[in-house]
């Protein structure tokens, strides 16, 4: 399979282009190398037959058609994705997550692919405080991230409605796993911790997100593609719902840490309470997560313990 992936060079992305290359697929990953693209994740993989790499932009019509022409199978994992960011620069969530998801739409149908798998997340329905969304269900998201997520979404499922272009569209629960730029809430307070500081726990720590190791998201990803019905969406999510503040007490023990290194901090703004995903759809089509939680975070807290050439120099462009 010829494959282009955008933000490949991106935490999910690069386990993903890890996971294809060491499979014989042909890839090329597409991306921008924003501050959270990282040469680094794709290291060791120059060389394998049919890799390559192009640095440039989803919104470049024409480099993204250049790159694209003679590939199978899109999988845009390219976005914005940090919540905090997008409430102070909305603008920058909208035009590479809603104008990149058209021009990689627009492109894909231009160039024939045979299918584009659009990733999403579980935040486009907001917070719910009990039960679990079902795909079918509204929209309903809080933070610039997420609405420019659910417009992108609804973007590469018109292009499906409206030209007939094979997109299949997943949203996917809390990753984790190696390579997760150090803002996001498991590697920052990894890294925090691995430092000796404190971790900045917001609000009462009661908020529930459900936790997916990035791998379990791959294996789902690489089976949408393969079996997946055009036009539809997955929810992505491994039933390991817990509270933020439950999350912080494992890596804590994980990282030799008590909880005199939580220090509480003001809420998010429009912080979503709760997130739950009926996954019965995707567990038809055959998958079901493998990885149990405890083991899956003290793999991740060794993998940041083992790398920190790998983290601490991100640590310092941000300061
Ligand atoms: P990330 O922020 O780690 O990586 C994003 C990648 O996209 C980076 O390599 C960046 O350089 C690239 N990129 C950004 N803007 C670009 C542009 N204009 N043109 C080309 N490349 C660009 O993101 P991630 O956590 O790996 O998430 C990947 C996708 O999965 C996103 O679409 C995100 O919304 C979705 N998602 C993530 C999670 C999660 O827990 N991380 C959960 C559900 C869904």
């Amino acid at each position: 399979m010829r494959l282009l992936v955008t933000g490949g060079a991106g935490f999910i992305g690069a386990n993903f282009v890890h996971r294809a290359v060491g499979r014989g697929d042909e890839v090329t990953v597409y991306d921008a190398l924003t501050y959270a693209g990282n040469p680094a994740n794709l290291a060791g993989l120059e060389g394998s037959p049919g890799y390559r790499f192009v640095h440039a932009d989803v919104c470049d019509a024409p480099a993204l058609a250049d790159a694209m022409a003679g590939h199978d199978v899109v999988v845009h994992f390219a976005a914005e994705s940090h919540v905090d960011r997008s409430i102070s620069d909305a603008a920058r969530f909208v035009a590479t997550n809603c104008v990149g998801t058209a021009t990689v739409c627009q492109v894909a149908l231009d160039v024939g692919v045979d299918r584009l798998l659009h990733v999403s997340t579980d935040e486009v329905y907001g917070s719910i405080a009990e039960g679990s969304s079902a795909e079918s269900d509204p929209l309903a998201p809080s933070s610039p991230y997420s609405a420019s997520k659910a417009a992108s979404d609804l973007i590469a499922l018109s292009y499906h409605r409206t030209h007939g272009l094979p997109v299949v569209v997943t949203r996917s629960t809390n990753n984790y796993g190696r390579f997760q730029y150090p803002e996001k809430v498991i590697p920052l307070f990894v890294t925090r911790l691995l430092r000796g500081g404190q971790v900045p726990l917001y609000g009462d720590g009661g908020n529930v997100r459900d936790w997916c190791h990035v791998d379990d998201n791959c294996a789902a990803l690489e089976l949408v593609l393969a079996d997946g019905v055009d036009g539809t969406i997955y929810n992505v999510g491994a039933g390991n719902e817990i509270h933020n503040l439950d999350l912080t007490q494992r890596l804590l023990g994980l990282c030799g840490a008590d909880a005199s290194s939580i220090e509480y901090v003001a809420d998010r703004p429009g912080h979503d309470r709760r997130y739950s995903v009926d996954t019965s759809r995707i567990r038809a089509l055959g998958w079901a997560p493998v990885h149990d939680l405890d083991d899956g975070l003290a793999e991740t807290v060794a993998w940041y313990r083992d790398n920190a050439d790998w983290w601490e120099p991100l640590l310092e462009e941000k300061s």
